[in-house]
C-alpha cells in the first residue's frame, strides 16, 4: 500500500531515504516540492535522480483534499468546504485583513466536547484529522489566492490540543524554512482548555501563541457552555496558562464571547479580571456569532462597549474581534451543518 507522503515528517523521510541507500538532502528537496512548489507528482522534482523518483512513485502518493464548496463574502473571507479521502468534510476559513492572510485550519472531523454556543459539536465526533488533512487546507486554499498565507489559526472545527502529535507534526512543517515558513509566532492554537496539552505544549520549546476559550470565568457558569469545564475547571486551568505563560515567555490570549445577557455584566467582568490577576495576557472580546438552536443572543452593541471599558479601565489588553465573513456563515462548523444538513 503506498503511503501519504504529507504524513511524514523530514525525519521520516530521511530515515526513509537511509535505508534505500539515498542520501539524506534528497529529504528536504522533495519535501520544498511539495510544500513551496506546490507539486502533486513526483515526476516534475527535476533535482531528484529518476530512479528516486520511480522509488518514491511506487512507495508514495502525495494526497489533495477535495473542493467541495467555496463561499466568498463581501468582506473578502473566503470559506471552503472541503471532502476527505473517506467523504468526510471539513472547514476551512480565509481571512484577509490589511495585505495579511489568516487561515482558520480544523483538526478534527467534528469535535468531542459540544460546547454550547458552536457549531461544529452538532454532529458529534468522527475522528482526528491527519498530518497531511491538516497541511492540505493550506495547500488547498493556497491554491485560491495569488498573494502567500501569513498567519495559521487553528480556531476552526475540532480541539487542536485533543488531536496533539499530528497537530505538533504539521506545525512543524508549517514552520519549516523547506516548507511553508510561517513563523512560530504567526501559528496560534486555540482550545477549550485541555490541561494536559497545555502543560505539553509549554514544554515542546516553541514560540507558538497559545489562545484560551475562556467566555466566563465563573465555574458555574462555563459548566454550561463548555461541558469541558466539568473536567478541567478554573482552578485547573489557569495554573496551566500561567505556566505556559511563564515558560514560553508568550503573551497568552483568552477569548471571550459575549452572549447577549449571560456573561455580560459587571459581576463577570470581575470575575475575569480576578481570575487573570498578575498575568500578562490579552483579552479579545467575540460578540456572539448566532447559530440556530443554541439558545444564545447576539450581545447587544452597547453591552460589547461596556465590558470592553470596564476591563479597559483596569489597563488590560483588551479588543473586540470584528466579526467576519458573516453572510458566508464563516463561525466554526456552520457550513459543515447546512451541508448536512441538506
Ligand atoms: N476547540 C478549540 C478551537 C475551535 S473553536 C477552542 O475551543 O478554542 C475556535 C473559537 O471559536 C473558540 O474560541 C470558540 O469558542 C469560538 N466559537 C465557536 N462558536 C462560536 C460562535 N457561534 N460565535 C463566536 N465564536 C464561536
Amino acid at each position: 500500500m503506498k503511503k501519504d507522503l504529507k504524513n511524514f515528517t523530514l525525519e521520516e523521510l530521511g530515515g526513509y531515504l537511509a535505508v534505500n541507500r539515498y542520501p539524506g538532502y534528497h529529504a528536504q528537496q522533495v519535501l520544498s516540492w511539495v510544500y513551496q512548489k506546490k507539486a502533486e507528482d513526483f515526476s516534475c522534482m527535476s533535482n531528484i535522480p529518476a530512479a528516486l523518483r520511480k522509488k518514491l512513485q511506487d512507495d508514495f502518493y502525495l494526497s489533495k483534499l477535495n473542493l467541495i464548496k467555496r463561499l466568498v463574502s463581501r468582506d473578502g473571507t473566503r470559506k471552503y468546504l472541503f471532502e476527505l479521502e473517506d467523504k468526510n468534510t471539513i472547514e476551512s476559513v480565509l481571512i484577509p485583513h490589511k495585505g495579511r492572510n489568516t487561515v482558520c485550519l480544523s483538526t478534527q472531523v467534528g469535535c468531542k466536547y459540544c460546547c454550547r454556543f458552536c457549531a461544529s459539536g452538532a454532529f458529534g465526533f468522527a475522528r482526528d484529522l491527519s498530518q497531511a488533512e491538516i497541511l492540505n487546507q493550506i495547500l488547498g486554499i493556497g491554491k485560491d489566492i495569488k498573494n502567500k498565507i501569513n498567519n495559521i489559526v487553528f480556531m476552526g472545527m475540532g480541539e487542536p490540543l485533543d488531536n496533539y502529535d499530528a497537530l505538533l507534526r504539521a506545525i512543524r512543517i508549517i514552520n519549516a524554512k523547506y516548507a511553508f515558513y510561517i513563523g512560530q509566532r504567526k501559528i496560534t492554537i486555540s482550545t477549550a482548555g485541555l490541561v494536559e496539552g497545555i502543560k505539553k505544549l509549554a514544554r515542546e520549546g516553541l514560540q507558538i501563541e497559545l489562545s484560551i476559550s475562556l467566555h466566563s470565568a465563573v465555574d458555574a457558569k462555563r459548566d454550561t457552555i463548555i461541558p469541558l469545564n466539568m473536567k478541567y475547571s478554573l482552578n485547573k486551568l489557569l495554573p496551566s496558562v500561567r505556566e505556559f505563560a511563564k515558560l514560553t515567555k508568550r503573551k497568552v490570549t483568552f477569548e471571550y464571547i459575549l452572549l447577549g445577557g449571560f456573561n455580560t455584566a459587571v459581576r463577570d467582568a470581575q470575575a475575569l479580571l480576578e481570575l487573570i490577576r498578575g498575568l500578562d495576557c490579552k483579552i479579545n472580546l467575540i460578540p456572539f456569532n448566532d447559530v440556530a438552536g443554541a439558545g444564545f443572543l447576539p450581545p447587544a452593541k452597547l453591552e460589547v462597549l461596556f465590558f470592553r471599558d470596564y476591563l479597559l479601565k483596569y489597563n488590560i489588553d483588551v479588543t473586540i474581534r470584528q466579526p467576519r465573513g458573516q453572510d458566508i456563515e464563516a463561525a466554526c462548523g456552520q457550513l459543515r451543518m447546512r451541508h448536512l444538513n441538506q
